[in-house]
């Protein structure tokens, strides 16, 4: 059976890590696979907790390395370069933490449930890979973990926008009563509805399906599909047939995702981190564990269900929610 592994204490890691052999990862190259962190974003992974991972990697004779993509909005980390400057501020950098960093934007296409996704070319052609997600809320999916992770961090800008441009609403004029709820959700301010009139101001449409998710009377559809379930095929597109081990950081857990700059508080208290060989494994465990201290935090606060792109991941094969949790 499936196994996640539950710790507090940050000097339980080796433990953690020994209970999935990571000697397994000796004499081969592993890509690092972590978001680095927004200019101005305050919570994303702790530099010093990435500096424990990559040793315990470097003492089993691994020879890690950094690695994400370039991001689609704008911002310094749009470009290859922009991206190292901001993450070596952020302490990602050879000096401090032991290894390279890598940032990528090519990408290699994989076709999964019948969409092209195309995967950062480096990641695409790697065997070995620890998935490092930082547990936070997002106001797309509810929370971001290590299906975020890899399904918006590990592929290129096209799919990127592929994946948001296919969760924009499409509208039924027929179905629509005119209630305004689509309007209060959106985060951007997007939708207009007066009387009998419903528009979405295109330019400040992110994609992000949040209005569709909570229309009443199925009067918005996905130009694509779900969101969360573009996620789960992009991650699985990302992660298939390779040996990957999923670590995520349940501290910090903060109102809104490591790409943005004004992520204000915490939703909840530290809870700790989970490892597990299985992505939605240890989502599910993370979101559970987060639940048992502020139950429905990440629904309450962005309006969308976190849970649905485990749902997805399962139906599509990524991973199960059948699994024993060890706390040690
Ligand atoms: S939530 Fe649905 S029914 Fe209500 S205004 Fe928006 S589209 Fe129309
Ligand atoms: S997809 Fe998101 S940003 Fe676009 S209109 Fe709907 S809620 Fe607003």
């Amino acid at each position: 059976m499936n196994k996640v592994v539950f710790f507090k204490d940050i000097e339980k890691l080796s433990e953690a890590l020994s209970t999935f052999d990571i000697s397994r990862f000796k004499d081969e190259s592993v890509l690092v696979k972590l978001h680095m962190g927004e200019v101005k974003n305050k919570f994303f992974i702790r530099p010093s907790f990435v500096r424990e991972v990559v040793q315990e990697l470097l003492h089993v004779g691994a020879s890690p390395f950094l690695y994400d993509t370039t991001v689609l909005y704008n911002s310094p980390r749009k470009l290859v370069s922009g991206y190292k400057k901001v993450a070596s501020l952020h302490g990602f950098n050879k000096r401090k933490i032991g290894c390279p960093v890598e940032i990528d934007d090519e990408g290699i296409d994989v076709e999964i449930e019948g969409n092209n996704f195309e995967v950062g070319k480096t990641l695409h052609y790697q065997s070995h890979i620890i998935c490092l997600s930082h547990v936070k809320g997002h106001i797309a999916t509810g929370m971001g973990g290590a299906i975020k992770n890899f399904g918006m961090g590990g592929v290129t800008r096209n799919t990127k926008k592929m994946i948001h441009d296919g969760s924009k609403p499409v509208f039924k004029k027929e179905a629509c009563k005119y209630c305004g709820v689509c309007a209060e959700v959106c985060p951007f301010n997007a939708i207009k509805v007066e009387n009998d009139s419903w528009k979405v101001i295109p330019r400040s449409c992110f994609g992000c399906g949040v209005c569709v998710e909570n229309c009443p009377h199925d009067a918005l559809s996905f130009v694509k599909d779900n969101l969360q379930y573009l996620l789960a095929c992009s991650t699985k597109a990302c992660v298939e047939k390779k040996h990957v081990l999923y670590i995520n950081d349940i501290n910090r857990i903060a109102d809104s995702c490591d790409c943005d700059s004004f992520a204000k508080n915490t939703l909840c208290e530290d809870i700790g981190y989970c490892v597990s060989l299985d992505p939605v494994a240890v989502d599910h465990a993370s979101l559970k564990l987060i639940d048992e201290v502020k139950k429905d935090v990440f629904q309450k606060t962005h309006h969308v269900d976190p849970y649905k792109q485990i749902r997805f991941g399962e139906q599509i094969g990524l991973g199960s929610t059948e699994y024993e949790l060890i706390k040690l």
